[in-house]
């Protein structure tokens, strides 16, 4: 066994986990922002769509066909899995091969009042393009005449969040592996021109072997160029974004250095319980580690979470390579860990393939109006669904 399997391996005994940890410093979880774009950004984004083009500049950038093919009657919905801005995620079973998803459901009316519609296109745009190990999956998508319905792959693992919670934080081996996959992910998405914008560990979720899936794509957009909405989870905004400069993938590198942080340190380097002073910090304050944090990785983070794009790592001629190469992630072996071929460090307690929410919280549930028939005022705004 190579020394990469060693680190990652030896580190499950060292996850405290079931100690149900207080917060350390913040709330308890990360509330995404968005705010629509400028005029001038409008332009620029539209530009910058249009997808076919980007099929005949990049192969590998081929929309799959998903609408059509499933509608609410394929599927039996079972429980809440998680809520968002504009609706929630259900667990369903399928009526045809009896197999669990996870449909995100979307309120039409709420998305258009907040601005949201081509956001959501966005996302089911993005997540019927990408493929890859670490990404979520989308089947299909569907629309009734209040709601649009994306089905996923249901991750039975849970968030990264709630086992960064319970553990209060985590061993630099296991931060160091769940990062790594997270680098693979960003990586390729950037290779595909696609920026994330909402990376967080709300949105790392764990499979049942306990690699990452990252999931909801609300924020993920094809920029080639630059674009300028403000929108991320404030704790997690890159300074460009909160100073309305101009920006690309870089905000993904920041993000990634807070992520990275929070997972060793429990806490996020520029939290404030007011959101303003959050914004402040991200652009003034000085980067300051615990004592614990070891001098490597003290080093890439003082490199992912610097104000000057010139200098950040990721977003330098060697892009991700730049990050991959870092002295801290030295012993990990990017090939196999691309395959899936080195141990994780945590395998989640679930019972495959049975429909286990045992790693989720419970929400309360709501009355299931889906499919019911009525007026459909928004339905040419989304008929990519
Ligand atoms: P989202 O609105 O996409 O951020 O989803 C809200 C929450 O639903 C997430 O934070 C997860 O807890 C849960 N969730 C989303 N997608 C999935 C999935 N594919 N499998 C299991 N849970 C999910």
């Amino acid at each position: 066994m190579d020394s990469a399997e060693n680190d990652m391996s030896d580190t499950l005994q060292e996850l405290p986990l079931g100690v149900l940890s207080p917060q350390v410093t913040q709330g308890s979880f990360h509330e995404p922002i968005a705010r629509e774009d400028t005029q001038q950004s409008e332009q620029l984004d539209k530009s910058s769509l249009g997808l076919e083009n980007v099929a005949a500049q990049k192969p590998s950038f081929q929309p799959r066909q998903t609408s059509g093919k499933y509608n609410l009657n394929d599927f039996h919905i079972l429980r809440t899995l998680g809520t968002g801005s504009f609706g929630r995620v259900h667990l369903v079973r399928s009526n045809h091969n009896g197999r669990f998803y996870a449909m995100k459901v979307l309120k039409k009316k709420t998305i258009v009042k907040l601005k949201q519609v081509e956001h959501t296109n966005d996302e089911r745009r993005m997540l019927s393009v990408v493929a890859h190990p670490f990404i979520i999956r989308m089947w299909g998508t569907f629309q009734d005449h209040q709601q649009v319905f994306m089905i996923m792959d249901y991750i039975e693992g849970g968030e990264l969040f709630s086992l960064l919670r319970k553990s209060q934080r985590f061993p630099n081996p296991v931060a160091k592996f769940y990062a790594a996959e997270v680098c693979l992910a960003l990586e390729y998405l950037h290779s595909l021109d696609i920026i994330y914008r909402d990376l967080k560990p709300e949105n790392v979720l764990l499979d049942k072997n306990g690699h990452v899936k990252i999931t909801d794509f609300g924020f993920a957009k094809f920029v080639p160029d630059v674009t300028f909405t403000l929108c991320g989870t404030p704790d997690y905004i890159a300074p460009e974004v909160v100073s309305t400069k101009p920006y690309n993938k870089s905000v993904d590198w920041w993000s990634f250095g807070i992520l990275i942080f929070e997972m060793l340190a429990g806490y996020t380097p520029f939290y404030d319980s007011n959101t303003m002073k959050t914004y402040e910090n991200i652009l003034n304050a000085e980067l300051q580690f615990p004592p614990f944090f070891q001098a490597d990785v003290q080093d890439l983070l003082s490199k992912l979470i610097t104000r000057d794009l010139s200098k950040r790592l990721g977003n330098l001629q060697n892009g991700s390579d730049d990050v991959k190469n870092h002295p801290w992630f030295s012993e990990v072996v990017w090939e196999k860990l691309l395959c899936r071929n080195i141990e994780t460090p945590y395998e989640p307690p679930v019972q495959a393939g049975q429909g286990d929410t045992s790693q989720y919280d419970r929400y309360p549930e709501e009355e299931i109006t889906y499919g019911r028939d009525g007026e459909d005022t928004h339905r040419e705004l989304f008929s990519e669904f």
